[in-house]
């Protein structure tokens, strides 16, 4: 099962049970209170003048709930969503499509905004700023340029890092805003509101347990909640209960802490490997036989935040945390209670 609880997007036969899931407004949306009130403010504001709300850009690592807040700006303003990713425009004229179908008020979401092909991103400047869009029409000495106007519509894009937009995409986004890890009690109430809907019982213990090893993460939090049911179902409960919480984990190979297999291989072949570090990232990748992408978007964000790992100018470099997770020693102490500075 390795890699299977951290992937980035749901497989298939995931998206329909992610459906179900997902918050429809905002006050069902669970945490990310900040987030929310500005969101419901803007909205409202918008609403009132009968404007489309401004572009709006989420960044984050993936599972936090950025296409779920699409989705509810759009029902929020009363509009229709439409739905793509930057991958799937691969010429100018699938954008010019999409905009030319699009109503006033009506929301584009666009998945992984950074992955807009240059041609692609180049038409959609003058359609956020100005709500024009230029298309060439014909080929060769004939072809010629003709600019359509089009409705006011409000543009959502996600991404899992600001960084990786240029500056003038990232500049046309009058709304930013970025999601962050979900603590304990927020996931807590994810897995409250999805066993409600899933119509399972889960007992309380098992409920934090759940949380502690989400990754702070509702994606994750609702994958392990589906998992763990059927580890208590082989075991014949009526109600998940702490030990098939912890034996359902145990199988899936996600630790204490959420890490997985893939997150431990990483910190393992930092210290093992590299000493420990520092590690550049594509020496790392390729250590390890991942994706650079896979590690920077899902991987280390999480092992930055629980503190196991530093990004340094010179590379990744395992912390002492990591080193008492492992069961490891650093080099040049003898005790594996090395208390060393992270
Ligand atoms: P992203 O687009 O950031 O990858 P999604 O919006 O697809 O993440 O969220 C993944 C799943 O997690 C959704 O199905 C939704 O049910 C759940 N989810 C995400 N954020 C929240 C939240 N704040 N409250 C409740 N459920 C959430």
């Amino acid at each position: 099962m390795e890699g299977d609880v951290l992937a980035a997007a749901p497989r298939p036969e995931e998206i329909r049970f992610e459906e179900s899931l997902r918050p429809r407004c905002l006050q069902d949306f669970v945490g990310q209170a900040r987030l929310k009130s500005n969101l419901a403010v803007f909205i409202g504001a918008a609403r009132a003048r009968g404007e489309a709300l401004d572009h709006v850009l989420l960044f984050g690592p993936p599972g936090l709930g950025k296409t779920t807040l699409a989705h509810i700006v759009a029902a929020e303003m009363g509009s229709e969503i439409h739905i793509t990713a930057g991958p799937v425009l691969e010429r100018a004229g699938d954008l010019a499509a999409l905009l030319t179908n699009l109503k006033a008020g009506d929301v584009l979401f666009i998945d992984e905004i950074h992955r807009l092909p240059p041609a692609v991103e180049e038409i959609l400047y003058p359609a956020m700023e100005d709500y024009e869009l230029d298309l060439m029409i014909g080929q060769g000495p004939a072809a010629r340029s003709v600019r359509l106007t089009l409705p006011r519509f409000t543009l959502v894009g996600a991404t899992t890092r600001t960084g990786l937009l240029t500056a003038p995409l990232r500049d046309r986004f009058g709304i930013v805003h970025r999601l962050d890890f979900y603590p304990r009690e927020d996931l807590e109430a994810v897995i409250a509101r999805s066993s409600r809907i899933l119509g399972i019982e889960v007992g309380a213990e098992a409920v934090g347990e759940l949380a502690r090893r989400a990754r702070g993460t509702p994606r994750i939090a609702n994958r392990l909640l589906r998992r763990v049911r059927d580890f208590a179902h082989h075991l014949g409960e009526e109600v998940v209960t702490l030990a098939a919480t912890r034996w359902g984990l145990e199988q899936m190979e996600v630790d204490g802490f959420g890490l997985d297999h893939l997150d431990r291989r990483l910190l393992t072949t930092i210290i093992e490997v590299y000493g420990g570090g520092p590690v550049g990232l594509k020496a790392l990748a390729a250590s390890l036989g991942e994706d650079r992408g896979t590690l920077e978007d899902i991987n280390e964000p999480y092992l930055l935040q629980i503190g196991m790992l530093q990004r340094t100018p010179r590379g990744r470099t395992a912390t002492a945390a990591a080193y008492r997770h492992l069961g490891l020693t650093p080099q040049g102490t003898s005790s594996p209670l090395f208390e060393g500075s992270d």
